[in-house]
């Protein structure tokens, strides 16, 4: 993973850093959006992988899914077989339009 674009700076001052959402695509720290999505299903040898309802997305991948580039994402996430699978559930699944959050805030605390 490149480390050159790593947005997981502490918050100043003392205490425990606020955990925010890494990009769901890339794996990059540094989400600012994330998509609603219906909850989808990939059946995987071992075990049923869930989606969830959101994907959270960095400004690479978020302008990526609004332009519809599927490939284009799978390949700036350097994603495999089952990555691929999980972008086209999420293709097939998601609310189109992103929802914006503070940076460095955590929405899933609001949850
Ligand atoms: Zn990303």
């Amino acid at each position: 993973m490149p480390s050159s674009d790593d947005f997981s700076t502490p918050v100043y001052g003392i205490g425990p850093k606020l955990p925010v959402p890494a990009c769901d695509f890339c794996s990059r720290p540094g989400a600012i959006v994330y998509f609603a999505t219906t909850e989808f299903l990939i059946e995987l040898p071992t075990y049923t992988w869930a989606s969830g309802d959101r994907f959270y997305a960095c400004p690479t991948c978020r302008t990526l899914v609004d332009a519809g580039d599927w490939p284009g994402l799978i390949d700036y996430a350097h994603l495999g077989a089952r990555g691929a699978r999980v972008v086209e559930g999420f293709r097939d699944h998601h609310t189109p339009g992103a929802v914006a959050f503070e940076p460095g805030t955590d929405p899933e605390q609001n949850r």
